[in-house]
C-alpha cells in the first residue's frame, strides 16, 4: 500500500461528500471520495426499519439534479433515498473509493496526509463529509441507569419489535424522538415522552406542505452570517414532523391523544430515579408561541403575494395540552420501565482529526465549513451556511459557496 497524491480528499461519500466532488468535477479539479463503507451507507445502517424522510420528493434534490419520479408530494423511505443518492453518485461518475476507512488527518508541510486503512493519500484540500449525525448525543448520566433497563440510541434502533415488553421512556421531542415514540406506543408498549425545547410544526397549512412554505418564504435559506446566535440556532432540535402518506401532523397533542404520556426535559437520572424538569409548560408555551410567529410570517407572504384567494384560508392551532402536576420522579424500581431510548441527537464522529481545529467544547472550529486550518472544509452541519444545510437540498448551494472558497485557496 503506497502513498497517492491527489489535489482534493473528500472523506465520505453520502449526499454531501458526492455533491462536493460534483462541484470539483465541474472545476476541474483532481480528486477521490473515500468511503469506509459504500455509497449513502449512512441511510442503510443507521436508520430504522420504518424510516421515512421528513422532507417531500421534491425537495429531495442535488447539485444537477431534481426529482424527476411521479410522487412529488410522498416521502422516500432509506433504500429510496439511498438509491437516489447511489444513482447520482454513478451520474456524475464520483471518483470514490470504497472500503477505505480514514484512520487520521495529519498536517504536512505539502498539506495534508490523509491516513486510511487502504494506504496514505497526500492532498492540499480535505473536505470533511463524513456526516454530522454518525454519533449519537447520549448524555454522561446515562451511566446510570440501572443495568436491567435496556437503552438504544436512534443510530441502533431498528423496530420495537427489539424492545422488552412492558413501558419505554422515550428522551427527547425532536423529529427522531416524536416518530419513535409514536411507532413504540402503537406497538403496544407504553410510552413516556421527555420534551425539553422543541419545535412544534404542522405537516401541512393552508393546504400545502410546511416545507413548500418554508422555502417560499425563505426561511430556509436565512444565513449562518445573518442570525443573532449562530451556536444557539445549531443548537435548535428539528421539527416535528413525520413523512406519511396521509400526511399526519406528530406534535405533542397527537401523541397525547395515541396515549404517550408527556413529561419534562430529564435532568439526571441519580440512585434509580430519573428527575424531570417542570419547566414542560414553559417549553411548550414557547414551542406554541414560536410556530405562531412561523404562521404569520406564511400569512403575511400570502398576502403579499396576492395569493390569499388560492390557498385554504389562515388557522391557528389548539396550544398544546399539558396536564397539571405533572411527575418530576421515575423509579426505575418500580418495573413499569423496561427500555429507554436515546433521542437526544446526534453529532459528528472526527476522532481520527489529528488537527488543531477543536473548541474547548469538542466542536469543529470553522466559519460557514470553513475550518480553522487552511483547505479544509466541512459540510453537512446543522445551519453550517444556512437553516437548510443539514437537509440534502442544502447540500447544492453550500458546496458551490465552499468549492468557490478552495479554488481561491488553490489559487492562492
Ligand atoms: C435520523 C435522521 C433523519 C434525517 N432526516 C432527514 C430528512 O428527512 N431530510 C433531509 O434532507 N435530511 C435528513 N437528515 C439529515 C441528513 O440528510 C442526513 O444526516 C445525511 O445522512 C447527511 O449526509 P452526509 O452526506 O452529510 O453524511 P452521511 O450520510 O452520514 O455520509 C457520511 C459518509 O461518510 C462515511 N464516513 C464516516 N467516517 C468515515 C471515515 N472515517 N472514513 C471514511 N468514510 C467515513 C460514512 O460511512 C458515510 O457514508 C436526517 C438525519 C438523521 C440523523
Amino acid at each position: 500500500m503506497g502513498a497517492n497524491a491527489t489535489t482534493v480528499v473528500v472523506v465520505g461519500a453520502g449526499h454531501s461528500g458526492l455533491a462536493m466532488s460534483k462541484r470539483l468535477s465541474d472545476g476541474g479539479i483532481d480528486h477521490v471520495v473515500l468511503e469506509r463503507q459504500e455509497v449513502a451507507s449512512s441511510w442503510r445502517t443507521q436508520r430504522w426499519d420504518s424510516f421515512t424522510l421528513l422532507t417531500p420528493n421534491w425537495q429531495t434534490t442535488l447539485p444537477g439534479r431534481s426529482y424527476d419520479g411521479d410522487a412529488p408530494d410522498d416521502f422516500m423511505n432509506a433504500d429510496e433515498i439511498a438509491g437516489f443518492i447511489r444513482d447520482y453518485g454513478s451520474a456524475i461518475s464520483a471518483p470514490v473509493q470504497p472500503n477505505t476507512t480514514v484512520t487520521a488527518v495529519r498536517t504536512t508541510d505539502r498539506g495534508y496526509d490523509v491516513v486510511t486503512d487502504q494506504g496514505t493519500w497526500m492532498c492540499r484540500c480535505v473536505v470533511l463529509a463524513s456526516g454530522a449525525c454518525n454519533r449519537s448525543n447520549v448524555p454522561p448520566f446515562a451511566a446510570a441507569l440501572p443495568a436491567d433497563v435496556v437503552q438504544v440510541n436512534p443510530l441502533e434502533y431498528r423496530s420495537p419489535a427489539e424492545l422488552p415488553d412492558g413501558g419505554v421512556l422515550v428522551v427527547g421531542a425532536a423529529a427522531t424522538g416524536v416518530q419513535l415514540a409514536d411507532e413504540i406506543q402503537a406497538s403496544g408498549r407504553p410510552v413516556l415522552l421527555s420534551i425539553g425545547e422543541h419545535v412544534r410544526m404542522p405537516r401541512t397549512y393552508r393546504g400545502r406542505d410546511i416545507q413548500h412554505w418554508m422555502d417560499a418564504i425563505g426561511r430556509l435559506d436565512e444565513r449562518y452570517d445573518e442570525v443573532e446566535e449562530i451556536l444557539k440556532a445549531r443548537g435548535v432540535a428539528s421539527p416535528q414532523l413525520v413523512g406519511t402518506p396521509e400526511r399526519r401532523t406528530l406534535d405533542l397533542n397527537a401523541l397525547t391523544e395515541r396515549g404517550v404520556q408527556l413529561r419534562g426535559r430529564l435532568g439526571v437520572i441519580r440512585d434509580g430515579v430519573a428527575m424531570f424538569s417542570g419547566g414542560l409548560r414553559n417549553h411548550c408555551a414557547l414551542a406554541d408561541q414560536k410556530l405562531d410567529r412561523l404562521l404569520d410570517d406564511i400569512d403575511a407572504w400570502i398576502t403579499d403575494q396576492a395569493l390569499d384567494r388560492e390557498v385554504a384560508p389562515a388557522e391557528r392551532h389548539e396550544r398544546t395540552r399539558v396536564a397539571p402536576d405533572l411527575p418530576l420522579m421515575l423509579d426505575f424500581a418500580r418495573g413499569e420501565i423496561r427500555s429507554l431510548v436515546w433521542a437526544t441527537g446526534f453529532k459528528p464522529d472526527f476522532s481520527w482529526l489529528e488537527l488543531d481545529v477543536f473548541d474547548t467544547a469538542g466542536r469543529l472550529r470553522h466559519d460557514g465549513g470553513v475550518v480553522d486550518a487552511p483547505g479544509v472544509y466541512f459540510l453537512g452541519g446543522t445551519f453550517l451556511r444556512r437553516r437548510k444545510s443539514s437537509f440534502i437540498h442544502g447540500a447544492a448551494d453550500d458546496t458551490a459557496d465552499l468549492a468557490e472558497h478552495l479554488v481561491g485557496y488553490l489559487a492562492a
